[in-house]
């Protein structure tokens, strides 16, 4: 840290990333990607033709983009915003909507850049706990008068809600904004885009990055009301408006194209989680139920770190979280079916020499 960082900055904790160690090639589910390459459209769409007009910006207003996923989901492209992966929207919106005044409410087991932004923006935030079983108590964010923030499924739970009880809390905070994050909607969860129709304090937040094989492209968005996305409009614009480049935006056209193709994967991911799960049981795993690409689960046999350290050492990933409530999980993202069977036969060893 240098002697010139501003004083509030020292102190921040940071969001820590799923690590990508280079000394080995790992079998890798710790970050929730897509198993899954891109679609050929999307391949053939970041041709030499596009990288040669690199020296030119790319479209800051992003309008073929906005158009064809204002035509996937029914609403005008002014209902639609396009950012820099979805962190980016999490980031102009706890900028936007949230504030020492205003503050924000979220679980305390969710993803864990929303207690960082709430703290790089000086944001009065409450962490909700969870109920013993994981579930989010949605009577914490009835009538709260602060902006809600909640991962549907959450994450690293898996867990959904439901659209009523979402509805409940839009409906109940008609003052503050309700962000949706649906990031790993596209497995098996309840959408609530449909809510935007009726509900201008709803916004809806997705990524390219689980269920449309792009997490190396950055590319997010946004539905909500005219207003919250100009309100959004607003810090884009105030921070950095070519903020896709060219590339990701060819490659984001095109996999709306190749729907088909990404709905097909996430079809496959579902049916590779719900043999692992079954996979797991075998093991003696107890697991949360899962909506999303990964599971949630736990061991009677070995702890959490202690599993994470020897799957790493024979060389697979996953992610454990240090946080005293969910030390004992590991969260294990779906691979290929392959890549859950090099899972399942080394945890099987793992197992056997922790009992001898
Ligand atoms: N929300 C949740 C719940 C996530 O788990 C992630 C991925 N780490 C994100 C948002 C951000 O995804 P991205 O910036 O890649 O779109």
């Amino acid at each position: 840290m240098s002697k010139y960082l501003i004083n509030r900055y020292k102190t921040l904790e940071v969001y820590v990333p799923g690590e990508q160690p280079k000394d080995m090639e790992y079998v890798k589910l710790n970050t929730n990607e897509s198993p899954f390459p891109p679609s050929k459209g999307v391949l053939d769409r970041i041709s030499s033709e596009e990288v040669s007009r690199l020296n030119l910006y790319p479209d800051p207003e992003c309008k073929k983009l906005k158009q064809k996923l204002a035509e996937l989901y029914n609403f005008n492209t002014e209902n639609i915003f396009i950012s820099n992966g979805s962190d980016e929207i999490l980031s102009f919106s706890f900028m936007a909507f949230c504030s020492e005044e205003v503050g924000a409410v979220f679980p305390n087991i969710s993803y864990g850049f929303y207690k960082v932004y709430g703290d790089l923006y000086d944001v009065d935030y409450k962490e909700m706990p969870l109920k013993k079983d994981f579930t989010i108590d949605i009577n914490d964010y009835l009538n709260v008068g602060k902006t809600v923030v909640i991962a549907n499924p959450n994450a690293p739970t898996g867990l959904s809600l439901s659209v009523d009880d979402i509805e409940k809390i839009v409906i109940s905070n008609p003052e503050n904004v309700v962000l949706i994050d649906e990031a790993y909607v596209d497995f098996g969860g309840n959408s609530c885009v449909e809510l935007v129709r009726k509900y201008d304090n709803l916004l809806v937040v997705r990524t390219y990055s689980k269920s449309r094989s792009m997490a190396g492209a950055r590319l997010g968005y946004a539905i909500g009301s005219k207003q919250l996305i100009e309100d959004l409009n607003r810090i884009k614009y105030s921070t950095n408006p070519y903020n896709i480049n060219r590339l990701t935006l060819a490659a984001g056209e095109a996999a709306i194209d190749d729907n088909d193709y990404y709905m097909s994967c996430c079809n496959e991911i579902v049916k590779i989680r719900e043999y692992s799960k079954k996979k797991l049981s075998d093991l003696g795993f107890e697991y949360l139920d899962s909506d999303t690409n990964f599971i949630f689960a736990k061991s009677s046999i070995i702890r959490g770190e202690e599993y994470y350290q020897k799957l790493k050492q024979n060389g697979v990933l996953v992610r454990h979280f240090s946080s005293p409530l969910i030390s004992d999980y590991v969260r294990i993202t779906i691979g290929t079916k392959e890549q859950m069977d090099m899972l399942f036969d080394i945890t099987e060893k793992i197992l056997q020499e922790v009992s001898l």
